[in-house]
């Protein structure tokens, strides 16, 4: 499998991308990339480029593009996936893996009446998701808001199918059943955090206009919920 390297669009102009020292190195010490190689670059705004290396030693690397590819790996409606902070972050950034494999184009941490936290490691995050943009063969990055108050987000008029998660006694209806009932259109699903959403969350839910909707009869981890969500959307009519 060739191995995919990131540069952000400002390192890329006039036909020529040059790579951010990280990727520099892992081209040229780790993989031992040399001049005349041709190697993949995605630029996470949706470019994918086949470079062909003009200079690869310790000082960097560089090269000129020979194929540009637009939105490689993308999905065609967006997938937005609002997710309560998690008070473990290692599950929230688990979370955000998956999210970007599973094709995900927007994550919204959610700050909620349970939430116990509303800070997230920035830094860590970005550096989650560039690794996973590349394993997963995407060439867009996610957006990943600011937590964001969870009464913010069921007030804005987003548009396309607006649903939140809530386990329940009686789990219906089931998410794909609610799928099932709409074209594929753009999608936001809400998932709340380790306690859950409460009551009065939902029911402001269901007033502003969302679908309730059931993961099943088993009680999921909130980031397990989230993946769950993700993969159910991701595969409707292959967004
Ligand atoms: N309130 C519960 C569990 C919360 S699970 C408690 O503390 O006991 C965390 C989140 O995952 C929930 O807010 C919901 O959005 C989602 N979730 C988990 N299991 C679910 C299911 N079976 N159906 C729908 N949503 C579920």
């Amino acid at each position: 499998m060739t191995t995919t390297f990131f540069a952000p669009p400002d390192y890329i102009a006039d036909g020529r991308i040059v790579l951010p020292d990280d990727e520099a190195r892992h081209a040229v010490r780790a993989l031992r990339h040399s001049v005349g190689d041709e190697i993949v670059v995605v630029d996470g705004a949706g470019g994918r480029y086949r470079v062909r290396l003009t200079e690869a030693d310790k000082r960097g690397a560089a090269g000129e593009i020979v194929g540009t590819e637009r939105d490689v790996g993308e999905p065609t409606h967006r997938l937005i996936i609002g997710l309560g902070v998690l008070k473990n972050a290692g599950r929230f950034e688990t979370f955000v893996e998956k999210a970007v494999e599973l094709g995900v184009t927007d994550i919204v941490p959610l700050v909620t009446e349970r939430t116990e936290r509303s800070i997230l490691k920035a830094k860590r995050l970005d550096n989650i998701l560039i690794a996973a943009l590349k394993q997963s063969g995407r060439s867009r990055l996610p957006t990943l808001t600011n937590p964001q108050p969870l009464a913010d987000r069921l007030v804005e008029h987003a548009e396309g199918l607006r649903i939140l998660c809530h386990e329940a006694a009686d789990p219906e209806p089931l998410l794909p059943r609610v799928l099932a009932r709409n074209p594929a259109q753009d999608i936001t699903i809400l998932v709340g955090p380790e306690g859950g959403f409460s009551d009065s969350e939902v029911a402001d839910a269901e007033v502003a206009g969302w679908t309730v909707a059931s993961l099943g009869p088993r009680r999921l981890r909130a980031e397990t919920a989230a993946i769950a969500a993700a993969s159910v959307a991701m595969l409707h009519k292959s967004l």
